[in-house]
């Protein structure tokens, strides 16, 4: 192809010049237009195993993989097959047909707190309809999350903290109104002593306390197992469902997803609700929600509460989520998808220490994230005063290298079953070379 060797012309430019024509901001979700990291967007042409090729031709290690679902890597020969086979049988029915079954089969077998699940098309539906069922489930108003967690966009979840606690949130988009955002209680991720202060105030009306386990869109931050701890045992006293956002660490920290790291340090621990998304469908739309028999048995068209969709548990999608599924229920699948990504992250610290960069990292399974401080922070507000400037230096000088990591500080990264070691030691040193840039 000319274009991809006439290096006069920039294609992913064109593209974004073109694309901001029709397309508010170039692109169909925010991150991707780089506004935080300033840059022209790379129009991704292709992609197969751990790499991708943006217009021009070039080509990048993806530690994005599309955030999150391709943890088998791109193009995966048996998911491939999987999808062909299902476009042959028909795109879409309206009506049910046997691979949605085995699918929930199969989710019910991996996240077992769940009774039963619900298939639809995104997290945000998924997460929006479980804050719905919870409330329909206890007849009770109000939800509680943490500052820094993303659970999609619906208008009760765009939030952040009020000016002090026991304040409800403001909205962070244009066109919530502060009415829609009332009964949404927000806190601080792993401050265990405002979160026994709210239940205190508000518990008995709470319907849900919803959670990112280990909180992925402030790039890696755990749930300390005391905070988690705490969170279960007051969501039982006061009658609030707990509810597990599990959309990005969902059969992606492990098979059993984050629930089942927690239950290693607190025994017997399961949320009430379950909210997956991304992994499970492979890279296809299709997300989930599940929990106990009597809550799930709310939803229509058993029971009140209301919830649709016309490309729910869609036969192509089910059929890639399958195929994914039985790939990464291989043995020892997790131990070398949490190998590479520790292996990652060791390269990238000794290549930091090397310079004299702050740096620290962290990862679980195959998802990881790493700061420019040294320590690992807490929660948002900390995480949030990461240096732009040397995140987008450290972030340009990675892409310039053929590395493609998250277009902001506040995103988690993946690894994928793809991923090599030559590829690892590939990002170490390119990182190697961009921590020289700021050590000077
Ligand atoms: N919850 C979490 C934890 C997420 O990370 C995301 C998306 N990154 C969502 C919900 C929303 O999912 P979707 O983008 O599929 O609507």
């Amino acid at each position: 192809m000319t274009l991809a060797t006439d290096s006069t012309i920039d294609r992913n430019q064109q593209l974004f010049d073109r694309a901001r024509q029709v397309i508010p901001g170039g692109v169909n979700s925010p991150v991707r237009a780089f506004k935080a990291v300033g840059g022209t967007p790379r129009f991704i042409q292709r992609a197969q195993g751990a790499y991708f090729w943006d217009a021009n031709g070039k080509r990048y290690i993806d530690y994005i993989g599309s955030w999150g679902p391709m943890i088998l890597g791109h193009g995966h020969p048996a998911v491939v097959e999987a999808v062909q086979k299902a476009v042959l049988e028909g795109f879409s029915f309206g009506a049910p047909t046997e691979r949605e079954v085995e699918l929930a089969e199969a989710i019910l077998e991996r996240v077992p707190s769940m009774d039963m699940v619900r298939l639809v098309s995104s997290g945000t539906e998924a997460g929006m309809s479980a804050i719905r069922l919870a409330r329909g489930a206890t007849g009770r108003s109000k939800i509680l999350k943490f500052e820094g967690c993303y659970h999609g966009h619906a208008d009760a979840l765009l939030v952040k903290a009020g000016s002090g606690l026991a304040t409800f949130g403001n909205p962070t988009s244009a066109g919530v109104p502060p009415e829609v955002v009332q009964h949404t209680l927000v806190l601080e991720y792993n401050n265990i002593q405002q979160l026994e202060e709210a239940f205190a105030l508000h518990g008995k009306e709470l319907a849900c306390l919803m959670i990112e386990p280990i909180a992925g869109n402030m790039n890696f931050v755990r749930a300390s197992v005391p905070f988690m701890r705490r969170c279960r045992e007051l969501c039982t006293q006061y009658g609030a469902l707990f509810v597990f956002d599990e959309v990005m660490t969902g059969l992606r920290v492990a098979l059993g997803s984050a629930q089942s790291v927690y239950a290693r340090s607190i025994p017997g621990f399961e949320p009430d609700m379950t909210v997956l998304g991304k992994v499970i469908g492979g890279g296809m739309p299709l997300a989930a929600f599940g929990g106990k028999r009597a809550v799930m048995e709310q939803l229509a068209p058993l029971g009140p509460v209301y919830q649709a969709g016309t490309l729910s548990g869609n036969p192509v999608a089910t059929a890639c989520g399958l195929a994914t599924l039985k790939e990464i229920g291989k043995p020892g699948f997790y131990e070398e998808l949490g190998r590479k990504a520790q292996l990652l992250i060791s390269g990238l610290q000794g290549a930091a220490d090397k310079a004299g960069v702050d740096f620290c990292g962290d990862s679980e399974g195959g998802m990881f994230g790493f700061f420019l401080f040294k320590e690992l922070p807490q929660n948002y507000a900390k995480v949030m005063t990461t240096d732009n400037a040397r995140f987008n230096t450290l972030f340009h000088g990675l892409l310039d290298r053929g590395v493609y990591i998250a277009p902001a500080l506040y995103e988690a990264g993946f690894m994928s079953a793809a991923h090599t070691d030559a590829d690892i030691a590939e990002t170490a040193a390119a990182a190697a070379d961009v921590f020289k840039l700021l050590s000077k």
